[in-house]
């Protein structure tokens, strides 16, 4: 094997680990600092048939970029951020870059890479692109496949293939999956390629962003709230619930400043575009919902929009600190990552509610992306013991979800953590056709062995 691969214990133990509460050790280390060098590492394990497992930030939830079989490929060295083409609106990167960093470049030249992944400070372009990551204002601009122009990827056998979006309107040649190869590997998880290079897309940056904070004195209205903003010309690019446990974790840090203390819910919405906001037609609608519109909180201009933005990434960062503390005992952080049709958010969430109740397992704090009908439910497990009871209500849960026209996950991936629930949705038929695709592109099964399949 190649003298680029690393084995020392404390390196591995370092790489052992994401945000899923998961723990997998290693056998060796590659951190390469160019694309020559991935095609050497892939080439080497192809010939010794060992298992490789990309990793960008390590911010997965579902345990995708940690493995304990073969070698880990770290691609934080290669984090260049070429010179953005401001005239063509698109900027190349290699897979290392970290996301926050890259809409810093873009912000430079009056642009916005727009998905927002929550973890976008510490997670990479590659794995993003590789999870297909989403974030509150997907509402408005879609997840990250809509912006990825094209991509440099080595396949499992060590070719490396150069894919650019397909421009065409009209193509009936064969099937409609080979129009455009760059998807397959948009959400593959490191299954089926490796991206060393992208090119993504920048959109000119809002003029103006107005953040509102509406508090509601139950939940249920809240989740009307949501789909009367949808429904209505308002058109804001996020509308992000937060259940009164979840304000209670924002309050750490930021005191009242989402929501009034004791507030049963609230939806941040972000009204962006060149105009001032209807603010009017923001309250009445909220008012018409019996929100607490005296309490309403408003976040105008870069400071204040952070803020609301930390307080919003405070719930995730705290119920994971939490999760890690329980790990010696075997329990963790159980998240869901389920949606539904937006219009049946309410219900699903009622129905969620009620298998914890069933149960007997403390609610889960609920967050997120309402407006896509994508919410969180974070549950605390102390011991292995909780993992498994409440695991089994989210098995319930999902089944309830996919009864309503929903996915078992919306932006996380599957991963090792959720590849359980896979054949709930996906039907013989479709898992088959995943299977012959992986089969094509890595026949020796050599790329991130456990993730997805
Ligand atoms: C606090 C917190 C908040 C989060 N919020 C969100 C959110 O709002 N939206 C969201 O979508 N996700 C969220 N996540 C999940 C995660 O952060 C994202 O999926 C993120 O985009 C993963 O990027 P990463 O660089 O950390 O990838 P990693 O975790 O390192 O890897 C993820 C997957 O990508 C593969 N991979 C990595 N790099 C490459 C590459 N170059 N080529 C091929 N495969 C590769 C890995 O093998 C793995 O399967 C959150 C996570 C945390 C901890």
């Amino acid at each position: 094997m190649s003298a680029a691969l690393e084995r020392d214990s404390a390196l591995r133990e370092g790489f052992a680990a994401d945000a899923s509460g998961l723990r997998m050790v290693p056998d060796a280390i590659a951190r390469p600092e160019s694309a020559a060098e991935v095609v050497e590492i892939v080439r080497e394990c192809a010939s010794s048939r060992t298992p490789l497992t990309a990793a960008g930030g390590q911010t997965s939830t579902t345990g995708a970029s940690i493995s304990d079989a073969g070698v880990l490929l770290s691609f934080r060295k290669m984090d260049r951020i070429f010179d953005v083409d401001a005239r063509a609106r698109t900027v190349r990167v290699q897979p290392g870059a970290i996301v926050s960093e890259v809409k810093k470049a873009a912000a430079a030249h009056g642009l916005l890479f727009a998905p927002d992944p929550t973890s976008e400070e510490s997670c990479t372009i590659g794995g993003s692109i590789a999870c297909n990551a989403s974030g509150a204002r997907t509402l408005r601009y879609g997840a990250t496949r809509a912006h990825v122009r094209a991509l440099t990827v080595v396949l499992a056998s060590g070719e490396t293939v150069e894919l650019r979006r397909n421009p065409l309107e009209k193509n009936t040649v064969g099937y409609e999956f080979v129009h455009d190869p760059l998807d397959w590997f948009v959400g593959s998880e490191g299954t089926l390629g490796l991206v060393v290079e992208a090119e993504v897309a920048l959109l000119p940056l809002p003029d103006r962003v107005t953040g509102l904070s509406i508090p509601f004195a139950s939940e249920q209205e809240a989740l009307a709230f949501v789909v009367a903003a949808r429904r209505s010309p308002l058109s804001p690019r996020c509308l992000e619930y937060l259940d009164d446990l979840a304000l209670g974790l924002t309050a750490l840090g930021h005191g009242d400043r989402m929501a009034p203390l004791g507030a049963a819910a609230a939806v941040y919405c972000e009204d962006a575009g060149e105009d001032e906001p209807d603010l009017d037609a923001w309250l009445q609608l909220a008012e018409s919902h019996a929100a607490l519109g005296d309490e309403v909180r408003i976040f105008e201009g870069t400071s204040a929009l952070r803020e609301a933005r930390e307080a919003r990434h405070a719930i995730p960062a705290t119920m994971n600190e939490r999760g890690a503390r329980c790990r010696p005992a075997g329990g963790r952080k159980v998240s869901t990552d389920w949606a539904v049709p937006y219009a049946r958010l309410g219900d699903a969430i009622a129905q969620a509610r009620g298998h914890a109740r069933a149960a007997g397992v403390e609610q889960a704090v609920i967050y997120g992306h309402a407006g896509n009908g994508h919410p969180h439910q974070n549950f605390i497990a102390a011991d292995a013991d909780e993992v498994k009871r409440i695991e089994r209500v989210v098995e319930e849960t999902l089944r309830t979800v996919i009864a309503m026209g929903g996915t078992v996950a919306a932006e996380h991936g599957i991963g090792k953590i959720k590849r359980k629930w896979v054949g709930l949705q996906l039907s013989p038929m479709q898992l088959g056709a995943m299977r012959a695709m992986k089969r094509e592109l890595d026949p020796l099964a050599i790329l991130a062995p456990g993730n997805v399949l």
